[in-house]
């Protein structure tokens, strides 16, 4: 299936020009010359990597880069007029995985594009900040430490990641991890939530998995 990438860019010229090289190499390309309605596209086409201008009529590039970032690992490219320090660091802290300045060179552009999209190995990977969580080796790191799971904590662990920020019910997960085979009442759900718990913050990392009250458990998004 080919990849999706989604542009969000005021500059109708520049948008025409990036649809046109990305889909003769082979991407699904949508585009959006406004920041909200970019944003809710973003959210709801799930693209496989976003093109964002940092200079946009209504909110500015890095604003929605924070706002997607919060709940979606999809890779983000900035499209920038100023090429400060300044703004660079501000772009990067927002959650942009690269950016380039205008004029930019359409071949390296599409470079980028490919690092991106192979930095996410075909889907299989999901980025929840830290987290990084790869289906096909089946493993799991904190930052640039492993994190070795069993073959359920694992399952579990990618349960929960399938969307970030919420909330899974107890009796959905035992249902999708355990196949609803699990005694009435048991705790083996939470048990293994501890685990992973444990594991994770020897890793380093600390309140990944929220639990919610009488209800499950939810990824932090
Ligand atoms: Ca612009």
């Amino acid at each position: 299936m080919s990849k999706h990438v989604l542009i969000v860019e005021d500059d109708v010229d520049i948008s025409r020009l990036l649809r046109l090289e990305l889909e003769d190499v082979g991407y699904r390309v949508s585009c959006f010359d406004n920041g909200m309605r970019g944003l809710a596209a973003i959210r709801e086409e799930r693209p496989d990597l976003v093109i964002l201008d940092l200079g946009l009529p209504d909110v500015s590039g890095v604003e929605i880069a924070r706002r997607v970032r919060r709940t979606d690992p999809t890779p983000i490219i900035i499209l920038t007029a100023r090429d400060d320090v300044e703004t660079k660091v501000t772009m990067l802290n927002a959650g942009a995985d690269d950016y380039l300045a205008k004029p930019f060179h359409m071949g390296e552009l599409l470079a980028r594009v490919g690092v991106q999209l192979r930095k996410q190995g075909g889907g299989a990977v999901t980025r929840i900040g830290e987290l990084m969580i790869d289906a096909v080796r089946r493993q799991v790191l904190w930052g640039e430490q492993e994190v070795k799971l069993s073959p359920r904590e694992f399952k579990l662990l990618q349960y929960l990641a399938g969307q970030p920020g919420r909330v899974y019910g107890r009796e959905e997960i035992e249902q999708n991890v355990w196949g609803g085979d699990l005694p009435p009442a048991s705790n083996v759900v939470d048990v293994h939530v501890a685990n992973i718990r444990g594991k994770l913050r020897e890793a380093g990392g600390y309140g990944v998995i929220r639990t919610v009250r009488g209800v499950g458990y939810a990824i932090k998004g």
